[in-house]
């Protein structure tokens, strides 16, 4: 039961017509105009956008093993920053998340910073390997009621071994989310492999090597009869082969990262290992595919693969640099430049990319149902006309590695509740949330 009980004053529900939402022991109790309560503190947020609160179906939160760059307190604290309410915690940390002990260990840690839940993935393969099947079932069967399993940082490359956990995941209705990267084709690889990597002298990463394992994989998910999740997500081809397999009604879903929907190769040529990235920044035109793929449900869902990295591991050669870039801070704000500002989308579409849709995916019950009456109070505000700059000096993840720092960007994140908690108010984290 909570204490503390909201009202929201002139919300636009997501994007549309303003009204006040009553958030009371947990639940939205109320969508109204005009909503009194005695004792309710009140926000009058003017206009703002309400959004179901956001869920990362791809989160690096580092802990166990690299508290150093991220813990899940955190990235939970960055996460609420960044108006996120769920989160899937990667299973590639150490140890890895291959048993139930390393799961519910990620879920207890989730509950006890209270800022969000926190999903852990489970790692598909024994220390993400490749070769044996992990303790699957016994993840499933956890507190933690695993669903997503992933060895992501690396391909389940063995199409028996992916045959076998696409068989293995269906008994529960889990999910294999695919870190598509053909490895014999990427020994390597530094950046996305075309005219750039020609010019800069970096070993080229092909779209085929993308392409080739969505390609496989769809056709073992239709083959099997299993759910398969196409993680990052970054070439036009690839786009185009999930296209295929959805019009044959193959039970595949999709992501794409806020950065590969705004960022482009040519940043290598920088040399700034910033936007060193696995999988590559790719071109404009794939970019562009990226985009219209989102918008259209080719690719369902906004996923941020943050992925904080210490700056022993960051500021260095280009060659020697860690891949990957933080990313739950900015991400709304990317798809509102992206995809919004341009357009492409409206805000009852984000709330679908950026929420409902991925916690669909995940089997994450508590977080579909979006703004409705009797909903859990998941609920995030974003005032569109305000913007920022981002300060890698600022931000709350335990990591800097953002590339987007010094840059204007629009969408204010100012309020996010979390089960009827309120974890930030006026753009600012809580310190401790209040149940
Ligand atoms: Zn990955």
């Amino acid at each position: 039961m909570t204490t503390s009980h909201y009202i929201l004053k002139n919300a636009s529900i997501l994007g549309g017509a303003k009204s006040d939402l009553y958030i009371a022991d947990g639940i939205i109790k109320e969508i109204a105009p005009n909503i009194i309560h005695e004792g309710a503190t009140v926000f009058d947020i003017n206009g703002s956008i309400a959004l179901p609160g956001l869920v990362d179906l791809h989160t690096h939160v580092r802990e166990p093993g690299r508290e150093d760059s991220e813990t899940v307190l955190s990235a939970s604290k960055a996460g609420a920053k960044g108006g996120f309410t769920a989160l899937s915690a990667m299973a590639n940390t150490s140890p890895v998340a291959d048993t139930a002990g390393v799961v519910e260990q990620v879920f207890r840690l989730g509950q006890e910073a209270g800022y969000l839940n926190v999903f852990p993935v489970g790692a598909v393969t024994q220390a993400l390997e490749g070769k044996q099947l992990s303790e699957i079932g016994a993840m499933a069967d956890s507190v933690a009621r695993v669903r997503v399993f992933s060895d992501d940082g690396f391909c389940v490359s063995d199409p028996l071994v992916m045959r076998r956990a696409l068989e293995y995941i269906k008994k529960f209705d889990g999910v294999i989310a695919q870190h598509a990267q053909e490895p014999r084709l990427t020994v390597g690889a530094q950046m996305n492999e075309g005219e750039v990597s020609a010019k800069l002298g970096l070993k080229g990463w092909p779209a085929i090597a993308e392409e080739a394992i969505i390609a496989r994989d769809v056709l073992l998910a239709d083959h099997v009869k299993s759910r398969l999740h196409i993680c990052h997500v970054t070439t036009a081809g690839g786009v185009e082969i999930i296209r295929w397999a959805k019009a044959r009604g193959i039970q595949v879903t999709a992501e794409v990262t806020p950065h590969h929907l705004l960022l482009t190769d040519d940043l290598a040529a920088s040399y700034d290992p910033i936007f060193k990235v696995n999988p590559p920044l790719r071109t404009q035109k794939d970019v562009m595919a990226l985009r219209e793929a989102l918008a259209d449900g080719t690719i369902d869902i906004v996923a941020t693969d943050h992925a904080p990295h210490s700056s022993e591991s960051k500021d260095c050669e280009w060659q020697e640099a860690a891949f990957g870039m933080i990313g739950l801070e900015t991400a709304l704000s990317i798809v509102h430049k992206t995809m919004v500002q341009t357009k492409l989308m409206d805000w009852q579409l984000v709330a679908d990319r950026l929420a409902i849709a991925p916690a669909k995916i995940g089997r994450y019950d508590a977080h579909t149902k979006g703004l409705t009456v009797g909903a859990p109070a998941h609920v995030t505000v974003i005032n569109p006309e305000k913007s920022w700059i981002v300060d890698r000096d600022l931000v709350l993840s335990k990591s800097r590695n953002t590339p987007y720092h010094g840059i204007e960007l629009p969408g204010v994140v100012t309020h996010t509740f979390f089960n009827g908690a309120a974890t930030l108010i006026d753009s600012s984290v809580v310190s401790k949330v209040v149940n």
